[in-house]
């Protein structure tokens, strides 16, 4: 387990952030907030994707008057996102809104900041102070020429300060940046100066591949040194998607239980029996239905695959024609290949009902078998991966000379 610098607790509606609690993924809608209907359908799909938070914009009184019938309706709480006008900020509170997110570079007046903390407080509502570089003050940004990760911080705690002068102390703070580095830093030097949780992101990540890439460097990075309460990956691509790699980044790091399925696969090689993009591909979409948190391997030969995925809860390999189905390692059935997505599958289904032990004891006795005879096939046809014969050889020979007080040789 990853330790996690010790933040205040607050909570988001019943979620809580900060503290021991786990770190939480968030998402934004990207449907127009006035349309009732299509931002809960969005919101909904959020949730059911991973999204633990959902932000909403509230940039007019349309959007505001939207957030009254949609607050009630979520599933997950909703925080407002709000640029500009603190007037908004107020009425995204009389609408019920479980957060507020302020943007310090553009609600600069502190008598306004001061009036939407005093208000937040009053109805328990957390602020996130969310600087981001993109739209950092304009006097911070001449005084430190560019957005640096001090004028990113400094801009942060301008506006902390605003709020604790009137008693507001559930804060949550951002200082995003669209180069990983540069976010990287400014959150380390954040974290160092305050103990409110921080969200984490890099923002303006754009779109998949690469916003995936720059999301999981900066996030991971800090959250393996143990900064960070609470992420969103900001890609520019259906937000179901970073609200999956969200809860996907958080299951792989070990700081959320894994809710649905892991599927490993060997990049295959020259070795491989079987098309693997196809069968990891069709295996993905099959399981990714069923929800089961399962360690899933899909390995394209029987001579490495069972033994290099013997973590896995359950794989198949391919070899002669046939799927080797295995459980941790452990051949447990050979069915032809092109059954091997339903066998995996229904495998798949009974582990989780029954359990690991069950379904080995369950195993064909002729499966081991088999297996390991289309594995000797196909050391002689291909030849031994791991030259293990060779290997073996060699290392005899090393010990041999040792105990005889002789320097191996080379
Ligand atoms: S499991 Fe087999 S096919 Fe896949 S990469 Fe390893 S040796 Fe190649």
């Amino acid at each position: 387990m990853i330790p996690r610098k010790k933040t205040r607790r607050l909570m988001v509606g019943d979620v809580p952030v900060g503290g021991d609690a786990p770190v939480s993924v968030q998402s934004m809608t990207t449907t127009k907030t006035a349309d009732v209907d299509a931002t809960l359908a969005q919101v909904y799909a959020l949730a059911a994707a991973g999204s633990d938070l959902v932000r909403i914009t509230c940039n007019d009184t349309e959007a505001a008057q939207g957030l009254a019938e949609i607050v009630p309706r979520s599933p997950v709480p909703i925080i407002a996102d709000i640029h500009f006008q603190y007037r908004l900020a107020l009425a995204a509170l009389e609408a019920g809104v479980q957060g507020l997110r302020l943007n310090p570079g553009n609600i600069r007046n502190e008598e306004h900041i001061k009036t939407v903390a005093r208000e937040a407080k009053d109805r328990g509502v957390p602020i996130r102070v969310g600087v981001n570089a993109g739209s950092l003050d304009k006097d911070l940004l001449a005084k430190h020429g560019a957005a640096t990760p001090e004028a990113l911080v400094e801009s942060a705690l301008i506006e902390v300060g605003y709020l604790e002068e009137v008693g507001f102390g559930d804060i949550k703070i951002s200082v995003k940046h669209s180069n990983v580095p540069a976010m990287v830093e400014s959150y380390r030097l954040l974290s160092e100066k305050v103990d409110y949780p921080l969200h984490l992101g890099v923002t303006e990540a754009g779109p998949p591949p690469g916003g995936l890439i720059k999301s999981v460097a900066g996030i991971a990075t800090l959250l393996l040194e143990g900064i960070g309460d609470t992420i969103r990956f900001s890609l520019t691509a259906d937000p179901v998607e970073e609200a999956r790699a969200g809860r996907a980044l958080l299951e792989y790091l070990g700081l959320r239980e894994r809710k649905g399925l892991d599927l490993i696969a060997c990049p295959s090689c020259g070795r491989a029996e079987v098309d693997v993009i196809d069968v990891a591909s069709r295996a993905q979409a099959a399981l990714e239905e069923e929800r089961l948190p399962i360690q899933v391997a899909v390995m394209g030969c029987v001579v490495n695959g069972p033994g290099e995925a013997r973590e896995a809860d359950i794989g198949i390999a391919a070899g002669r024609g046939k799927g080797h189905l295995f459980i941790k390692g452990q051949v447990v059935r050979v069915v032809p290949e092109d059954e091997m997505v339903d066998a995996l599958l229904d495998e798949a289904r009974k582990l989780a009902e029954e359990g690991i032990e069950a379904r080995l004891a369950a195993a064909d006795a002729r499966a081991a078998e088999i297996a390991a005879a289309t594995r000797v096939q196909l050391v002689e046809i291909q030849g031994d991966a791991n030259r293990a014969a060779e290997r073996r050889a060699r290392v005899a020979e090393v010990a041999e000379q040792g105990s005889m007080g002789t320097a191996p040789g080379r």
